[in-house]
């Protein structure tokens, strides 16, 4: 028996369900770089490092010194007692490289989901409001706040209510309800009268504390927010007090080319939720916002035992090197230009492949059926044939092939993952493509 069963069977017996997205039948022995290598020795080209949280590769050289220094010095003292060296040098780091010329605050946390409830509660401490608003599609993690603002799955809100209460979503602008030749400008003006309609018929705005976004939505589908939909619904926040906040976790640290995916857009939010790839995958995240927000609330409102542990801010200290001294933020957006190139092409070639959305080393690619619909089917086809050949990459809302490589992935490693999904392309249109002889296949 291989050693990925072994392990895999005794797995399903003892873990969760509910704790899984599942996909292939594989067990992630270790990585280097943009590759990973299962139980039994088959190496795999990871396409996937955004969601995995390791934007700068796998067990980084300098991260893996500087968690190895850290340990060795001080592995935990809780930082809320106590401060330490490091996690203050990262507090101030973090500060200097969000936007937004003014006074900040930091709190630190363990995921990217205690990271927007904290936001929920420091809008709600400093606006002494109640009503929280956010978007269709949005994935803003797995605690009770957390879910109660994201809408990407019926799974995670079923049987578990009742949720956090006064929390609104809104649609998203997602480009699947835009218009045939509708303009960017057009499509903003008609979702932002959408946006509005809650606030005219029972949502008193003087009584919302936050609205939260993801600028370009992750699990949700990687999409980008039209610009002029962004500054309308900004400008509203400007107008009526409400603190307007960005989820960073999936699209920040050079993930969409700039080194924040806000940064797209020209606007300095009052509050930001950085999590994931920031201590390249070891648990630690971030919520910095304006000062006068962050010092709302009172000790200890916010406190986890291990938020801002040393060890994790050491290894975020030597992410953050590595992406400036690698230029990461700069390579993810001329690598993304080959994507690009590669997907535009593609869905030139195969009737299959509908929209195309490219954002730095981070991909959108629908997969339809003849009459244009969200073909699910040979999306999981797909993944799973490009899983065969060597490269792991899984589908969003079940048609979207989610495309977020390590940005130091090599060239070469990047042309050998165009040559798999061509391969896998060719297939699924000759026909030959089945759907995988597993139970342990579902996504989102
Ligand atoms: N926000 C976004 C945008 C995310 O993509 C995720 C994770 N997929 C989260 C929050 C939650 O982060 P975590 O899993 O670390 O709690």
């Amino acid at each position: 028996m291989s050693e990925n069963k072994k392990i895999l069977d005794e797995e399903k017996i003892i873990l969760a369900d509910a704790t899984r997205v599942k996909y292939f039948d594989i067990v992630i022995d270790h990585g280097q770089g943009a590759i990973i290598s299962d139980a039994d020795g088959n190496d795999y080209i990871d396409l996937l490092a955004s969601a995995s949280a390791t934007n700068i590769g796998h067990s980084h050289p300098k991260v893996v010194a500087a968690i190895s220094n850290q340990a060795k010095k001080l592995i935990q003292y809780t930082p809320a007692y106590f401060a330490n060296p490091v996690t203050a040098l990262l507090a101030k780091r973090l500060v200097d490289i969000t936007p937004g010329n003014f006074q900040k605050q930091v709190a630190f946390g363990n995921s990217g989901s205690d990271a927007n409830d904290a936001i929920i509660k420091f809008a709600r401490g400093y606006t002494h409001r109640s009503y929280v608003v956010s978007f269709t599609g949005a994935y803003h993690g797995s605690t009770y706040g957390s879910i109660s603002i994201s809408g990407v799955s019926l799974n995670m809100t079923r049987k578990i209510g009742p949720l956090l209460p006064n929390t609104i979503k809104v649609p998203f602008p997602d480009q699947n309800q835009r218009a045939v030749g509708e303009s960017d400008d057009d499509f903003s003006d008609r979702l932002f009268k959408q946006f509005k309609l809650p606030f005219e018929t029972y949502l008193p705005a003087d009584e919302v504390a936050l609205v939260i976004i993801e600028p370009i939505q992750g699990d949700g589908g990687i999409i980008k927010v039209p610009q002029k939909y962004m500054s309308l619904v900004y400008e509203f926040t400007r107008e009526h007090g409400i603190v307007f906040a960005v989820d960073e976790v999936n699209q920040g640290l050079g993930r969409t080319g700039k080194m924040w995916s806000i940064d797209h857009f020209g606007i300095a939010p009052d509050m930001m939720s950085i999590g994931k790839s920031l201590a390249s995958g070891l648990p630690l995240s971030a919520v910095v916002g304006r000062k006068e927000i962050m010092s709302s609330l009172s000790a200890p409102a916010n406190v986890y035992t291990t938020a801002g542990n040393p060890v994790t801010a050491a290894a975020a200290m030597a992410t953050l090197d590595v992406l400036a001294e690698e230029n990461l933020v700069a390579r993810s957006e001329k690598l993304g230009e080959l994507a690009r190139d590669f997907f535009e092409q593609a869905a030139h070639s195969y009737w299959f492949i509908g929209d195309v959305r490219i954002y730095g080393l981070n991909g959108g690619i629908d997969i339809v059926d003849e009459k244009g619909q969200p073909d699910n089917q040979a999306t999981t086809k797909l993944i799973y044939r490009i899983f065969q050949l060597g490269a792991i990459m899984i589908s969003l809302r079940g048609n979207t092939l989610r495309f977020q490589p390590p940005l130091v992935i090599t060239e070469a490693q990047l042309s050998q993952a165009f040559k798999i999904l061509t391969q896998a392309f060719n297939e699924l249109e000759a026909g030959t493509l089945s759907l995988p002889e597993t139970d342990n296949h579902i996504g989102w």
